[in-house]
């Protein structure tokens, strides 16, 4: 029984199984042509259902060829030039290298004694990354499972600086000053700055949405407007969140201007940069991020736009110090008498993965520059993609892009609001039934667009051309269909 354990005894079997790991993949990945097959679900879930979990099959072959089955078959491939929904990119080998590493040495990074150089590694690309943004050697941070987290850990820490600012009263216990913070973020933030608020205790209440301008970028004296409107009304303004990079349009707010404010109102700055912060390392366009330099805490997510596997993420403050308040002792695993860095002393995990290492990896390898340039790659894309779209008769489209989204819809002439609400998630549902290409949806407005998310740079112009070709001739026979008149018998 024991020959399944990774260890120095049975190493033919690591080296045997996974090299049938790696060639099950790539046998599948070079027979694959479109995104995704278009599977239903019922389909996929019997398939799936169906296998009883208490009979192991004979070896690795037989349970890779059933994996084949239950999910290569009708995966969904970020790599494929066509898949252009969400911000999923794919990922670059030297991280996938990186992965078996991290997952068969299994280091654990909350403590020294548990991951050794893994600590380092992971701490040089903290200090790396913080250098990228721009903060002096007080900056620090950690990796973290993804954005959602990173956003949290930061308005955690902006909780705790609120609370000891002053502006609350020090008798006041902080479940009753919490119910007067506020948050302030752009109606085009991400979710999980609402999510946090809730987590965090601050009530249903506490996210002020601030407008946007027609790019849709946070309008500045808006927000100034408001953080006085809540000082008026009693309530703490705890952080402003700017984000650089909008999920929907990739918009990047007033970087500058906001941290006037925040710097001249005493109130935390968070710039989420989950989306954009690729442009870290961009040759061309790292300029588009001025300003984040003056941010208290910054989100990038590296499973983003820098083309790595999930998991991986980072959230860096500009003061190291303020990480205190995620730090908690306990006797068994990092004691205040240690002298080790330990990592768990500025995380909101204890059990952490080595994720670092893939980013670690990438850069030995392939360099910053070449990240950046396939950040460059998808925002050229989404430039051309614009121009089609604002040249096309039947297509209406947002907003220029600043990143790699673009927001549009089908909707000819004389085509009725109510109409195109309709017809747009039909086509987006026709097409992912077609499996020749993914592609998003969202409300503008209350009403139903199209999304087409780059991040792939080996999409092409002729891919974009080909799908938006897709979407026209689905669209007008969808309108076809609800215009045409009723059969007669
Ligand atoms: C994706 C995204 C997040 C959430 O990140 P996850 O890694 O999915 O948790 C947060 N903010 C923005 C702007 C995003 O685009």
């Amino acid at each position: 029984m024991r020959q399944h354990l990774f260890n120095a005894d049975n190493i033919e079997r690591y080296r045997d199984e996974m090299t049938r790991g790696v060639t099950a993949v790539a046998d599948h990945v070079a027979t694959v042509t479109g995104p995704w097959t278009g599977a239903g679900v019922a389909e996929v879930v019997s398939r799936v259902d169906d296998i009883d979990l208490d009979r192991p099959l004979a070896d690795m072959g037989q349970a890779l060829a059933e994996v084949k089955d239950v999910y290569l078959d009708d995966a969904v491939w970020f790599h494929e030039p066509r898949y252009l929904a969400h911000l999923n990119c794919p990922v670059v080998i030297p991280a996938l290298v990186a992965e078996v590493l991290v997952s068969s040495v299994n280091s654990s990074l909350d403590t020294w004694d548990q991951s050794a150089g893994g600590t380092q590694i992971e701490r040089r690309l903290v200090g790396w990354t913080a250098a990228r943004i721009g903060f002096d050697a007080a900056g620090d941070g950690v990796f973290t499972s993804g954005g959602t987290q990173s956003n949290l850990q930061a308005l955690l820490v902006a909780r705790g600086q609120a609370y000891l600012a002053g502006d609350a009263d020090p008798a006041e216990p902080l479940a009753h000053t919490a119910a007067r913070f506020r948050i302030f973020a752009s109606r085009d933030s991400h979710f999980s700055v609402q999510k946090s608020a809730n987590i965090l205790g601050l009530g249903m209440d506490a996210v002020v949405t601030i407008p946007t301008d027609g790019r849709r970028r946070m309008d500045p004296w808006a927000l100034e407007q408001a953080l006085r409107d809540t000082r008026a009304a009693g309530l703490i303004p705890m952080a402003v969140v700017a984000t650089a990079g909008t999920t929907d349009f990739g918009s990047i707010d007033p970087l500058e201007r906001i941290a006037d404010v925040c710097a001249e109102s005493g109130v935390w700055m968070h710039v989420d940069a989950a989306y954009g912060g690729g442009l870290l390392v961009s040759p061309r366009r790292r300029h588009l991020l001025a300003g984040i330099e003056r941010a208290d805490s910054v989100t990038v997510d590296f499973h983003k736009t820098f083309f790595q596997p999930v998991s991986s993420s980072a959230v860096i403050f500009r003061d190291g110090a303020d990480l205190r308040h995620v730090t908690y002792h306990a006797d068994y695993l990092n004691p205040r008498s240690s002298a080790q860095p330990n990592q768990v002393d500025k995380s909101l995990q204890t059990t952490r993965r080595f994720d670092a290492l893939k980013l670690w990896l990438t850069l030995r390898t392939m360099g910053a520059d070449a990240i950046g340039e396939y950040v460059d790659a998808v925002v050229d894309l989404a430039q051309a993609g614009y121009e089609l779209l604002r040249d096309d008769a039947d297509l209406e489209v947002v907003t220029a892009p600043t990143l790699s989204t673009l927001v549009f819809r089908f909707r000819p002439d004389g085509v009725p609001e109510s109409v195109a609400d309709e017809v747009n998630p039909g086509i987006r549902r026709t097409i992912a039934g077609s499996g020749s290409a993914v592609i998003a949806g969202t409300k503008v407005e209350g009403r139903s667009w199209l999304k087409l998310t780059m991040l792939n740079p080996a999409t092409t112009t002729d891919d974009l051309r080909a799908v938006l070709d897709l979407v026209r001739s689905i669209g007008h026979e969808l309108l076809d269909d609800l215009y045409a008149p009723e059969e007669v018998h």
